[in-house]
């Protein structure tokens, strides 16, 4: 499809920064994850007089229009009157959507206004999307080659409306299927990977390959139409394997959610525990750990040893090693490893210590320098990190737990700590 988007959202407090537009963000995303070329975003206020300029823009350059916000029952909520109007368009009321919003407010618990019912008048002969998530249909039309998809704009309803409804009469847009895969790194930049892959990217149709860099992680997404799943599939996986090969072990999973669920895993796959020394990460690589269902499995659990006294008289790091190197260096690291492994009776043991900011440690260390460690039955092994000396702390917390959850998947696949 080589379909041109654009998205206009409509809400003064988007105009007013009193909320970012992670609408447009997570559409946007979605879209070229369909292949979908998004080629301009628009935010317009509450206004009738200019949400409709913003429509005329909008349908004179793009060939499908997604808005979103205004849906709602109150009197700024103005998005299917501009469409409407704009298109050609009698509002007529629908009943089944009266009927869901009824019975929308019943499961609720709650009265109904009577100005709800509004959100049951929709653009005539419009496809429905119903809405399982909030009251607001949401409504899809083509007039003229234009396609208008008009979704809520609460993230919570916007979200799975994109997903459940506005995907499929997006796919159905188009014939065939179409397919991605999405491969994770880790050890590697973006600019680095695009570099690498920037002819490729340039020349490549189908599949196409789209590069995020996402909290000091990257993620190429592939993507591939064809006919039949089975096709696109065929046209994918020696893409994958391609860059695979390309990066190596820096790439740490395909269609994946995180580094910490590709350590689950590894772990449950080989029968084996984990547990947590934490220092400069203040307990959010167990954090992490415990986001994952049916962790408890492998996960023993873990020590925020924040001062010397704890990682000394808790974990049994040597009080010389503390004097002599500081709790910012690699021989702590490794005690500390080391350490709760034994405290814990634990396979795998992993650590963090280092300098989260905004100033420098007492020994002068700058900020952001840290040290990751593993333990394991075979040895330990530290990592010195230089993580920039920008002050963001929580930058610095979860790069540092990335670095981790890479040396644990690096051992626990028997790859080199590394590359
Ligand atoms: P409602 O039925 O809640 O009125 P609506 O479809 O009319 O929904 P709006 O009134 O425009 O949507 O926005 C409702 C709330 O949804 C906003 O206050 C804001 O919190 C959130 N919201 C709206 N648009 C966006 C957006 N583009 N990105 C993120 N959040 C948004
Ligand atoms: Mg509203």
């Amino acid at each position: 499809m080589s379909h041109k988007v654009e998205i206009l959202s409509v809400g003064t407090e988007l105009l007013l920064g009193s909320i970012a537009n992670t609408d447009a963000q997570m559409l946007s995303r979605g879209l070229s994850e369909l292949g979908l070329n998004v080629y301009w975003h628009t935010v317009v206020g509450d206004n009738p007089g200019r949400a409709k300029q913003a429509v005329e823009l909008a349908r004179s350059r793009a060939d499908v229009i997604i808005t979103t916000g205004g849906l709602g029952p109150t009197c700024d909520d103005l998005t299917k009157n501009v469409l409407a109007e704009a298109f050609g368009k009698k509002l007529v009321f629908h009943e089944p959507s009266a009927e869901r919003i009824r019975a929308y407010f019943a499961r609720t618990g709650r009265q109904m206004p009577e100005s709800n019912l509004q959100q049951a008048m929709l653009p005539q002969g419009c496809v429905v999307l119903e809405n399982d998530w909030g009251t607001a249909p949401g409504c899809a039309f083509e007039v003229d080659g234009v396609h208008v998809i008009m979704l809520p704009g609460p993230p919570s309803e916007c979200t799975p409306m994109f997903r459940y409804r506005a995907v499929p009469y997006l796919q159905s847009l188009s014939e065939g299927v179409i397919a991605s895969h999405t491969l994770k790194l880790f050890g590697i930049g973006e600019s680095a990977m695009e570099a690498v892959l920037r002819e490729q990217m340039n020349t490549m149709t189908n599949p196409t390959l789209a590069p995020y860099a996402k909290e000091g992680e990257c993620e190429l997404r592939v993507t591939a139409k064809a006919d039949t799943d089975a096709q696109a599939q065929a046209l994918l996986l020696p893409v994958v394997e391609q860059i695979k090969g390309l990066f190596g072990s820096m790439v740490y999973g395909v269609d994946v959610a995180s580094l910490e669920q590709v350590v689950q895993s590894l772990l449950e796959e080989k029968h084996l525990t984990i547990g947590t020394a934490e220092s400069i990460t203040g307990g959010l690589m167990a954090k992490r750990l415990t986001d994952l269902p049916g962790v408890s499995r492998v996960f023993r659990g873990g020590v925020v040893s924040y001062t010397n006294e704890v990682k000394h008289e808790v974990l049994g790091v040597g009080q010389e090693l503390l004097d002599r190197y500081g709790a910012v260096s690699a021989p702590v690291a490794e005690a500390m490893a080391q350490g709760v492994r034994r405290l814990l009776g634990c396979d795998v043991a992993l650590a963090s210590t280092g300098v989260a900011g905004p100033d420098r440690d007492d020994r002068g260390n700058e900020v952001g320098t840290a040290f990751v460690a593993i333990a394991t039955p075979e040895g330990s092994y530290v990592r010195p990190l230089q993580l920039g000396n920008r002050p963001m702390r929580e930058r610095l917390r979860t790069q540092t737990a990335h670095h981790a959850f890479d040396l644990a998947r690096r051992y626990l696949s028997g790859l080199p700590y590394e590359n």
